[in-house]
């Protein structure tokens, strides 16, 4: 688990800073409209086929202070959409860019060495994209599974594992996406059902063994579903003797593999579990944004 607080106070206001500026810009449809966040800034979008296939984007200032944000015009369109929007976090979270004045496309779209104010603006940018008044419903219109997040994807012109990640941490079923990279768990993302019964994948660690996305990595399954033993995956006792559902992709980018996790059934938990994990959440991020904080399990 993270221990760094000033670290999540950070990815909270980089959503609520986001929920602000969705609304300043009048976004009042989706797929959003990224004209009217670039309004809103008063800033003018080049779309330039002339930039490297390594470089997404980047910020121009000119002599007198406006402002250009160029984008790579042979990206997808999903891809340049996330790329404006990260460009955007950098100026309305006043977070100096660690990709100096280019943001090469490896940069943007791995996590090797991802510094923490580039994950903050990809926060903004996820949290802009995806605007939680649109986006919770229509996820909770859908049960899990990969189907859904990819016709999500289409209709708000998201890349999947942006739209994974938002799925999961948005759902209030128990669901979890997990994108590994190089065989290497990267991102974890879930719902607050799901975190609340103190399930937990580890960061930095190889796929768990047995697992979809072990065998999808190491090509003993052409499959993209199972249903596997939860501890496969998390080693909490709440999920011990349980089955969880899994569908897991190998993506053509970057040598990521994306995988959806999510529980058909209620997981009961026990009183003392629950009260060490309350000890434990005090410390995560409300990334799921049910806002206010702090958060509705400290009624109790
Ligand atoms: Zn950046």
């Amino acid at each position: 688990m993270k221990n760094t607080s000033n670290n999540e106070i950070g990815e909270l206001t980089a959503i609520l800073k986001a929920r602000d500026f969705t609304r300043e810009a009048t976004i009042n449809c989706v797929p959003v409209q990224l004209e009217q966040y670039l309004e809103k800034l008063n800033i003018r979008l080049v779309i330039n086929k002339e930039l490297s296939y390594t470089q997404a984007g980047r910020v121009i200032t000119l002599p007198d202070q406006r402002i250009i944000i160029e984008v790579n015009g042979n990206d997808s369109n999903e891809r340049q959409r996330f790329t404006v929007l990260h460009e955007m976090a950098h100026i309305v979270l006043a977070l100096p860019s660690n990709h100096v004045s280019m943001t090469t496309t490896a940069g943007l779209y791995t996590y090797t060495k991802r510094p923490e104010e580039e994950i903050l603006c990809d926060i903004f940018a996820a949290e802009c994209l995806f605007p939680r008044e649109y986006f919770k419903p229509d996820v909770n219109n859908t049960d899990p599974c990969m189907e859904a997040v990819d016709d999500l994807a289409k209709q708000y012109q998201a890349s999947l594992t942006a739209t994974a990640s938002r799925y999961a941490a948005n759902t209030d079923e128990l669901c979890a996406s997990v994108l590994s990279e190089n065989g290497i768990i990267r991102y974890v993302s879930m719902s607050r059902v799901l975190r609340e019964k103190g399930f937990w994948v580890p960061v930095g660690t190889p796929a768990p063994q047995k697992t979809q996305l072990e065998k999808r990595l190491s090509d003993q399954s052409n499959d993209i579903f199972a249903e596997v033993p939860a501890h496969y995956w998390t080693n909490h006792d709440s999920f011990a003797g349980r089955m969880l559902c899994e569908e897991s992709i190998v993506l053509d980018m970057w040598n990521q593999a994306l995988s959806l996790l999510w529980f058909e059934d209620d997981i009961p938990i026990q009183q003392t579990q629950r009260r060490q994990y309350d000890e434990d959440d005090e410390l995560l991020p409300e990334l799921d944004g049910q806002l206010p904080w702090p958060s509705r399990r400290k009624r109790k």
